[in-house]
């Protein structure tokens, strides 16, 4: 059994399911199971952390911890690292995690291993696997040497455990001090989608430089409203001007693991694979039979998207009403 430090992610009030991802992987193991919460006015949510397997939330409040901060974050988390000396600290490989997490293995002096997709516990030790080579091959990474063993996790790797109501945590106070930060965030201005993030939602539908144009990403923004999908693209898409980065899947996008990611009018690039293809099942749609999309897709469709996609829609809407 390890002390396992899961880093709790919450925003605009409401926790990230990551969060959870972890800290069930981490209690079904049978971990002594620690949740950290920073931010202000968000005690409430660290029942929602104990429905999910967190056994004690350390948590912490201060108006400068109101927005994340990678500086007061580690500010307040390192010397409760000290105190407490946990075995292992998780957290996800969100755009958040990518940012805290080696600041924080920095100031511990410890290794980390990033965005990985598969997490064992083994007594006091954790066994990770993550991709390498864009996503070609994977390695196991096992921690040496003292301090605690550092990962970031894909989101939707390890998937969400149900909750259990019945569950409660007990809520530690810790020292809130931010210390003397050289940044501060004063204000975050939101995207104007409603959808979820591609990092986070369990579909995705993707398009290619296929699409033609901006307007004609209707049609998946269509399909992904009946799935409850996020829309991502690939990075000619993206260069193109059809869609904004924050939506590119791909080496030097996003990288995403969905249940479920469908590709329409995207080749398959190495590049967008490194960034995709960790998804449960994979649907493309391409009017190449050759397209190396189809080496990894789970399903098919040759056909042409701007005439599939819009059938596709009518179907998952059917079934969505019955
Ligand atoms: C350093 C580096 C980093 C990169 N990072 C990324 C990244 O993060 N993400 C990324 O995506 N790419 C990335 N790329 C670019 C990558 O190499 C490809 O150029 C890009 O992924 C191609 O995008 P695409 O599949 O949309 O376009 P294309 O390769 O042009 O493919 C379009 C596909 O659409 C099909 N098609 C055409 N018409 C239709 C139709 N009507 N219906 C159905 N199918 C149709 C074609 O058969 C073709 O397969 C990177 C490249 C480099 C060098």
């Amino acid at each position: 059994m390890a002390k396992i430090f899961v880093i709790a992610e919450h925003r605009d009030g409401k926790l990230k399911k990551t969060t959870f991802e972890l800290l069930g992987a981490s209690a079904a193991a049978g971990n002594e199971t620690h949740a950290v919460l920073l931010g202000e006015g968000v005690a409430e949510l660290a029942k929602e952390l104990a429905h999910y397997g967190a056994q004690k939330v350390h948590l912490a409040e201060n108006a400068g911890l109101k927005f994340y901060s990678a500086e007061a974050y580690c500010n307040v988390i390192a010397p409760l690292v000290a105190a407490q000396k946990p075995d292992v600290i998780l957290g996800s490989h969100s755009p958040t995690g990518r940012d805290f997490m080696p600041r924080l293995a920095a100031r511990l002096n410890v290794g980390l291993a990033s965005d990985c997709t598969q997490l064992a516990f083994d007594g006091a030790k954790i066994k990770v696997r993550r991709p390498v080579y864009s996503g070609k091959a994977t390695v196991e990474v096992e921690f040496l040497g003292s301090g605690p063993q550092m990962a970031t996790i894909r989101p939707n790797a390890l998937g969400v455990p149900k909750p259990d109501t019945s569950k409660a945590a007990e809520t530690m106070a810790c020292a809130a001090d931010v210390g003397a930060v050289k940044s501060k965030v004063l204000e975050v201005v939101k995207g104007s989608s409603a959808r979820p993030d591609v990092t986070e939602a369990s579909i995705v539908v993707s398009g290619g430089r296929a699409m033609k144009s901006a307007e004609n990403f209707k049609i998946l923004e269509e399909m992904a409203d009946v799935l409850g999908a996020a829309v991502g693209a690939s990075r000619a898409a993206v260069d193109a001007g059809f869609r904004p980065h924050r939506d590119q899947v791909g080496q030097t996008g996003k990288v995403v693991a969905p249940a479920l990611y469908i590709a329409c009018g995207i080749s398959g690039a190495i590049q967008h694979l490194a960034g995709m293809r960790t998804s449960k099942c994979i649907v493309a749609v391409n009017t190449d039979p050759e397209a190396p999309i189809y080496q990894i897709a789970d399903y098919g469709v040759v056909g042409d998207l701007f005439a599939v996609v819009p059938v596709l829609k009518d179907e998952f809407k059917k079934i969505k009403e019955h």
